[in-house]
């Protein structure tokens, strides 16, 4: 991160496995439409936000768990996983690193540190002629083009901006509050959640006399042969140790607690997705004069093929005086 800091992105070009092995399968990218990679770029915010949740309050880590590439490069884990793997791989064969784009939680957190980089990719800045061939060359879509100064568009923007600023503590409230909504099902992630949850049911189903009665001759014959029979989560929660109404009580209270940091985290997590959402409006209504094609900071891969296509990389004269290329 540190690294990102300063040089911009070349973890993602140089050192990460899962960017190579995208890398390798591109046949040819395709330019994804504007609109949609803004929305698909939320994406992997909201998994980090979910991955940060999960850590937290000590449910699992989704991110390793859920990782499509640790799969194939482990030639190992379950037939969702590699399938999930080889769905991203060949939609990499077209679209440019689609898990890094629109997946991967540790390329947010290093797209925010290059933001603030020193050193990060520069394509020729005073060579530029504005030939656009950096932008056909990079396969990320992360190129951001010239545009010309408009007063009108400017004016539209500003007066975007004004109100996506007053709307902002509103959204970032909304968020919370829709988020916190399914904060249980969420909580239900916690295998002491989901215990207490079947616990609570099994018992409930005891007291009004609707247990099945192949259950209860499966749990004793699971107390007599537990070698032989799979123990259900709530068999062996009811037969290990004493005092079971005191195990049963402290296990609704943990996973009480359990409700309630996932209760907090979740309107902390839908505060972090309506922050990232109005920041990337107020960015778009943002409108910049851009007289160079430059590479964006956050979506640069630092992976170098612009330069090979930018004719300042291969000779073309500079004008002494002005700076700019002499078109040929
Ligand atoms: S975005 Fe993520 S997966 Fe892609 S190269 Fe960077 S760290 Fe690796
Ligand atoms: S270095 Fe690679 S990712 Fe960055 S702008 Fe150039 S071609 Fe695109």
């Amino acid at each position: 991160l540190l690294y990102s800091a300063i040089f911009g992105r070349s973890y993602c070009a140089a050192v990460c496995p899962h960017g190579a092995i995208q890398d390798i399968v591109l046949v040819k990218a395709i330019e994804v439409p504007d609109w949609l990679e803004h929305c698909l770029g939320i994406l992997p915010f909201i998994w980090l936000g979910l991955g940060v949740l999960y850590a937290a309050t000590g449910a699992a880590y989704i991110i390793c768990d859920f990782d499509p590439f640790v799969a194939l490069f482990r030639l190992d884990g379950n037939a969702s996983m590699l399938g999930l793997g080889a769905l991203f791989l060949i939609v990499g064969m077209f679209i440019g690193r689609p898990y890094c784009r629109y997946m991967c939680p540790y390329g947010v957190l290093l797209r925010l540190f290059s933001y603030v980089s020193k050193w990060q990719i520069k394509i020729y800045p005073d060579r530029c002629i504005n030939c656009g061939l950096c932008d056909y060359s990079c396969p990320y879509g992360a190129i951001r083009k010239t545009t010309a100064h408009d007063s009108t568009t400017v004016k539209k923007g500003k007066r975007q901006l004004m109100m996506l600023i007053i709307i902002a503590p509103f959204f970032l409230a909304l968020g919370g509050w829709l988020t916190s909504l399914i904060s249980n099902q969420m909580a239900m992630g916690h295998r002491y959640v989901k215990l207490a949850h079947l616990v609570e049911q099994e018992d409930l189903q005891i007291a009004k006399g609707m247990k099945n009665i192949i259950e209860d001759e499966r749990t004793e014959a699971f107390r007599q042969h537990p070698q032989f029979v799979g123990p259900k989560p709530t068999d062996s929660f009811k037969i290990t140790g004493k005092n079971y109404q005191e195990r049963r009580a402290n296990l609704f209270k943990y996973a009480s607690d359990l409700r309630h940091s996932f209760y907090i985290g979740s309107w902390a997590l839908g505060i972090w997705v309506a922050l990232v959402i109005i920041v990337k409006l107020i960015k778009l209504s943002i409108k910049r004069t851009r007289l160079e094609y430059e590479a964006d900071r956050g979506s640069c891969y630092a992976c170098g093929r612009c330069y090979e296509f930018c004719p300042g990389s291969n000779g073309v004269p500079v004008q002494a005086e002005t700076g700019s290329h002499i078109r040929e």
